[in-house]
């Protein structure tokens, strides 16, 4: 059974990964389980899958396995696509140091909401179209790039006064309007909802199709 490294620290995604590939006989392992420390690839590409690119490739020769990395961000429509690749780090214009450095996740996602709102102000409903996006790729524990997928999640970021809203999720959730209905955020959504309608879900649904046809083949 292959066995594939997903390049996340994240415990909770790594356990939906392993969740939805069940039955496929991938062996899916996080970082953590290998018991070593690896150096943090730099994240610099200028796209989603730049960025995915990199890390998949770095851990995948760091770790002599086939390695899975995701990349994720939120578009912003009447922002000329920003946050982007910049997304978790939009209210320091992207700089990973200095300030940002010293705040905990939970600071730096409401700074950067506060950005956001902050950039919209004053743009009606109907221009505040955006999406959610993820990109993943796998890579061959010798480098090479197999497989690349992408999932997205739309939406509308809403008014002063009408977001924040919602307690689950993370980051812009509390500001993101779910699309068609634009009536409740996807910080509003229970976790299970989101994960089968979002960007992340939608990314890795691709790639388990994926994955069949790469490790047959090989
Ligand atoms: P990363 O892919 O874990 O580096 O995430 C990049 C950033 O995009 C996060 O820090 C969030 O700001 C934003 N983001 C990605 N996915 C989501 C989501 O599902 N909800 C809210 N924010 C998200």
């Amino acid at each position: 059974m292959p066995t594939i490294v997903f390049a996340s620290q994240n415990p909770g995604k790594i356990r939906e990964l392993q969740a939805l590939t069940q039955g496929q006989n991938i062996d899916i392992i996080g970082l953590g389980d290998l018991d070593r420390d690896f150096d943090e690839p730099v994240e610099d590409g200028r796209t989603f899958l730049e960025n995915a690119t990199i890390k998949a490739v770095q851990y995948a020769k760091e770790t002599g396995l086939h390695c899975l990395a995701d990349d994720s961000g939120l578009i912003v429509d009447a922002l000329d696509g920003k946050p982007g690749v910049i997304s978790s780090h939009f209210a320091f214009d992207g700089d990973t140091e200095g300030e940002a450095a010293g705040l905990s996740r939970q600071e730096r996602d409401d700074r950067n909401n506060e950005r956001l709102l902050r950039d919209l102000e004053g743009i009606p409903d109907d221009r505040r179209t955006a999406r959610f996006t993820c990109t993943m790729v796998l890579a061959s524990p010798d480098g090479e790039v197999l497989a690349h997928t992408k999932g997205e999640f739309e939406g509308r970021i809403g008014q002063i006064g009408e977001v924040p809203r919602g307690d689950n999720g993370f980051g812009y959730d509390p500001l993101f309007l779910v699309a068609p209905r634009f009536d409740r955020t996807s910080a509003q959504m229970t976790p299970d909802e989101k994960n089968t309608v979002s960007h992340r879900a939608k990314a890795v649904a691709a790639m388990i199709d994926k994955l069949g046809s790469v490790f047959t083949d090989s």
